[in-house]
């Protein structure tokens, strides 16, 4: 866009100067004919040449008006009466000829000689040259620097400034995800009467961090802070961060906490935190990558620095929070972390809702029953279905939007969505909930394990489908053996919950069996808790970092103990998989209850959980 945007302007240069040209030549400069010097030399001697110009290199002056036939070539006489406009003007080029002068005066030819520098040869000859160096120039620099003008502006933030209501953008426009937008809301509550938070010695947090999958409305949420905030509003991305020089970065980051403080009270937006947060040091082959280390610590030591009694706030979003560097999510850096996730049933009616406030819906259509039918979807991708549905209604014709609309476009949406395997069928989103209550279930019947906060069949990340959430009772260092065997216990849960219901398994298995074959390899081998190998540990070849493992390393037992420890995991699970067969075969009915909420809300809680648990086992027994 910027690039189309210069050769267009450059164009326009060229062909402005083309157009000089040829309006000089055809209109200002009057018809000059090149004469050959022996030519001009007989003209003289004639007595045609009325008067001429003598410089450095050329001669040029005017003939007589007639009387030339004869003297010139038949050609040459036409040109000169047809385009000279009553005046013969002439141009020769300047032979040494030392006689010349006394030919004129006999001739009586008035001369003069001329200092051939006029305005235009030297305008032609330097200012031009040195203009289009010039605009050169500043086209190479303009690109390197962006936005702003040349080389003064390298250090400076790119940051755009957003005043109050600029964005175009309120906490209205932003819905389903209510507990971020709280979160948010109190941040620009803070900045407004910072005086009410701090009565009680309380400190404003720092900085806030954005957590959430791509398209849940991480930088939506950012603008309608940046819109009823009526602070400026510092925003840009990390990736704008990404410069050809060494320090480049850093020093914007600089300039830009400097605005800021000078601004407050006033809120930074970094977008794509990652693209500079990325973990330091890491790289084995680079040794590292310099210019983003520096800006990192540059932003580190600026977020140390800068005091929030000021009331300056640091917003950042990311959706990928696992390669931040550590540092970044110290205490006293992003205070608080606010997770977005995938919308959930409500959520995802209330977002359509305000997507289809702009559009035209034909009465009597359900938004509920569309967001029942998008589970996965996040916000980006309802607002690309709303637009969807309303493209093809107007391709119809049609005067509103109808669920026939709604529905293609979903299909479309969700063939797009399977690819990036986002997107459940309803089979699979009942297999999903029957794993997910299994795991839930077996949880809540374990004492050594901890409470379930939140059984969901939202998808989420790539690998898993559905989760169960568990709160920690209380911080473990230590772990007993009857814990463990209960944590393995509710890994199998999913796995056998499908197996009663479904008397067949899927592969959404595949991670709870691999965390489970863990836990069993680690009690054997490094906790001593198994009967037949008693207490020794058994080492595993330990991998040099960032090298190939070269196969056939020796371990530090025999290969005989190797197919015991196996024997002896196969063994563990299988016993963990009894239990949990009696477990959930004892309580079948409560399983079937729970996975029937989960298909109808997606989302159990603990208090919505636990009640349906006592209630379904005080109707049943
Ligand atoms: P992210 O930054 O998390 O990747 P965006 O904020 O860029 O996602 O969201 C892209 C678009 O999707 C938004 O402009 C908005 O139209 C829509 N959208 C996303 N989340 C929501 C939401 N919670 N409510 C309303 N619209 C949303
Ligand atoms: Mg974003
Ligand atoms: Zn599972």
């Amino acid at each position: 866009m910027k690039a189309k945007q210069q050769s267009f302007t450059i164009w326009y240069v060229i062909a402005a100067f083309l157009a000089l040209f040829l309006v000089q030549a055809l209109v200002l400069a009057p018809h000059v004919e090149n004469l050959s010097y022996s030519e001009f030399k007989s003209l003289v001697a004639k007595d045609k040449v009325s008067s001429l110009v003598i410089g450095k290199q050329v001669i040029t002056g005017t003939l007589a008006a007639n009387g030339l036939e004869g003297l010139l070539p038949k050609e040459k006489i036409d040109e000169l009466e047809r385009y000279g406009g009553g005046v013969h003007r002439f141009v020769t080029a300047r032979v040494d000829d030392p006689g010349l002068v006394g030919e004129l005066e006999a001739a009586h030819v008035t001369f003069t000689g001329s200092v051939e520098n006029t305005w235009l040869t030297a305008l032609l000859s330097w200012v031009v040259p040195a203009l289009v160096f010039v605009g050169l120039w500043a086209l190479v620099m303009r690109r390197m620097g962006n936005t702003q003008s040349g080389l003064l502006a390298i250090g400076k933030s790119k940051a755009k400034v957003y005043v109050e209501h600029s964005t175009g953008v309120t906490f209205d426009d932003v819905a389903g995800i209510d507990e971020a937008r709280g979160e948010l809301m109190e941040i620009v509550d803070f900045l407004k009467q910072p005086e009410r938070y701090q009565r009680l010695g309380g400190r404003i947090p720092k900085g806030v961090l954005l957590v959430g999958p791509p398209g849940t409305g991480k930088t939506l949420l950012a603008k309608a802070v940046a819109g009823e905030a009526r602070v400026p509003f510092f925003s840009l991305s990390g990736s704008d961060f990404v410069e050809m020089f060494v320090g480049v970065g850093a020093a914007r980051i600089r300039d830009m906490f400097a605005q800021a403080q000078d601004k407050a009270p006033s809120i930074i937006f970094i977008d794509e935190l990652d693209a500079i947060g990325k973990a330091r040091g890491v790289s084995p082959v680079m040794g590292g990558h310099d210019e983003r280390e520096q800006t990192l610590n540059q932003l580190l030591a600026e977020m140390d620095g800068f005091d929030t009694q000021k009331g300056v706030i640091l917003l950042a979003a990311t959706n990928r929070p696992e390669i931040l560097d550590p540092a970044l999510l110290r205490p006293g850096r992003f205070d608080r972390q606010v997770a977005i996730d995938r919308p959930d049933l409500n959520g995802r009616e209330k977002i359509l809702k305000v997507h289809t406030r702009t559009v035209t819906l034909a009465p009597g259509l359900d938004l509920a029953t569309i967001a029942a039918r998008t589970i996965g979807f996040v916000g980006a991708d309802l607002a690309n279905l709303v637009n969807e549905a309303a493209l093809r209604a107007a391709r119809q014709d049609k005067d509103a939007i109808d669920m026939t609309d709604f529905d293609e476009a979903i299909d479309r949406i969700v063939a797009g969505l399977e690819r990036k395997s986002r997107v459940i069928s309803p089979r699979e989103k009942e297999i999903v909930a029957y794993h997910e209550a299994g795991h839930a279930l077996v949880a809540e019947s374990r004492p050594h394990t901890d409470r379930v906060a939140k059984v969901s069949i939202i998808p989420r990340g790539v690998a898993a489908l559905g989760y169960t959430q568990q709160l920690p009772v209380e911080d473990r260092y230590l772990m007993t053996r009857a814990e463990l065997a209960d944590r393995l216990d509710v890994l199998l849960g999913g796995r056998v919950a499908e197996e009663l219901i479904f008397s067949d398994v899927s592969t959404g298995a595949s991670d709870d069996l691999r965390r489970a074959t863990d836990i069993a390899r680690h009690m054997i081998t490094q906790y001593g808790m198994s009967e037949t190998l008693g207490l020794a540990t058994f080492e595993q070849p330990r991998q040099a970092l960032f090298l190939p493992v070269p196969s056939g390393q020796p371990k530090d037992y025999s290969e005989r103990t190797a197919e015991a420890i196996d024997a002896e995991i196969q063994q563990m699970l299988n016993a963990a998989h009894e239990r949990v067969r009696a477990t959930l075969g004892a309580r079948r009915a409560t399983l079937e209850a729970v996975a029937k909420r989960l298909i109808q809300q997606e989302v159990v809680d603990r208090a919505a959980l636990v009640q349906l648990i006592a209630e379904t086992e005080a109707a049943t027994s």
